[in-house]
């Protein structure tokens, strides 16, 4: 039954460093089941909250995340979506900006917040950031504006005091605690003393339409990084593996490639067979422009699309969804092109 007085959040523990202990044998880190992770956080127990839980069993390392676990958070947040106000998503960071971009595409028209979080250490360690991240992303998870809608109706990441669009996080660090940035997106909070929200970035969905929850992938993308020195054969062979629908091509700067004339003919020949070539840059910041230089030029007449300032979790998981639902090629480039869930900026 709802209590309507206590703000109600579901946790869904898939996995990850902050629910691990470790093997006194090998030293490694390794699953641990979720009542030790709420054992070390007693605070729980402190929010007025209606907290319940559901856990992944076993529960996974964030690098064995796979399309399929997606679907079934999906599930489990379109199952439980009217009786709580919010869901905490605990996960492994190595992953965590691939599966807070998929959730993003599959959660359409989101009215309530999802927020990703987990930490750099073990929440049974003495110096760990998941206490931290768990309470504060709950918090997030349950926080209102006086009308009763969330602050925050949107997939997120929250790590070391930012709130971040999900589809717009990537993770930078593997030693500090500030693992994840959104490099060309603003963050949607910050917390220091108090959670200061960036309410004018944090998007609005139609509170009078549904949450639409959408399960297909499909995962016959690839992406490519470019390099000089980069061969003809390997391309080759890359862009005819059967079954191949989409490429996400990491070029240089603003979105350029070198101009080789075998590189331009065999992206024209994969774009005349159907595959879709979506241009990111492989910087860590800013926006793929592919009239800017000639380097560039030459992509675009090749048949390849821009991806803006995708990042890479975000254009891979975002042509999984569009190939998922059996779009054509025309309407999936078209898609591409279009902001569909904040994980663009074409205006820029
Ligand atoms: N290997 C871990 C994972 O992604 C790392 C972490 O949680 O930070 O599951």
């Amino acid at each position: 039954m709802r209590h309507e007085s206590y703000p109600s959040v579901l946790l869904i523990y898939t996995g990850g460093t902050i629910g691990m202990i470790e093997n006194p044998e090998t030293g490694a880190l390794e699953n641990f089941n979720f009542d030790h992770l709420l054992q070390h956080v007693p605070e729980l127990k402190r929010f007025n909250y209606r907290i319940s839980s559901y856990q992944f069993n076993p529960p996974i390392d964030s690098s064995d995340m796979e399309p399929p676990m997606w679907a079934k958070i999906v599930k489990i947040i379109n199952y439980n979506y009217d009786y709580f106000d919010g869901f905490v998503i605990l996960h492994g960071t190595d992953t965590m900006a691939y599966t807070a971009s998929a959730l993003s595409f599959m959660l359409e028209n989101l009215t309530k917040p999802v927020i990703l979080t987990g930490s750099q250490l073990p929440i049974g360690t003495l110096r760990t950031d998941g206490k931290e991240n768990l309470i504060t992303a709950i918090e997030i998870a349950a926080a209102k504006h006086p009308d009763g809608t969330p602050m925050v109706p949107e997939v997120c990441i929250f790590f070391e005091n930012s709130l971040m669009r999900g589809n717009r996080t990537t993770k930078i660090n593997a030693e500090n605690f500030n693992a994840f940035r959104s490099p060309n997106y603003p963050n949607l909070a910050t917390a220091g003393i108090h959670i200061r929200y960036s309410e004018h970035h944090i998007h609005r969905p139609d509170f009078t339409q549904p949450m639409k929850p959408h399960y297909l992938l499909d995962p016959n993308v690839v992406m490519i990084t470019l390099f000089p020195g980069i061969q003809e054969a390997i391309i080759d062979s890359v862009l005819h593996v059967p079954g191949l629908k989409a490429v996400v091509l990491k070029t240089y700067g603003s979105g350029n490639a070198p101009q080789k004339p075998w590189l331009i003919r065999q992206l024209s020949e994969a774009s005349e067979r159907g595959i879709v070539v979506v241009n990111i840059t492989q910087c860590q910041s800013g926006v793929v422009e592919m009239g800017r230089y000639e380097t560039g030029l030459q992509l675009l007449q090749a048949g390849v699309v821009s991806g803006y300032d995708s990042t890479p979790e975000c254009a891979v998981t975002k042509l999984m969804f569009l190939l998922g639902h059996g779009l054509s090629q025309k309407e999936i480039r078209h898609r591409m092109n279009s902001d569909i869930a904040g994980e663009i900026s074409k205006e820029l």
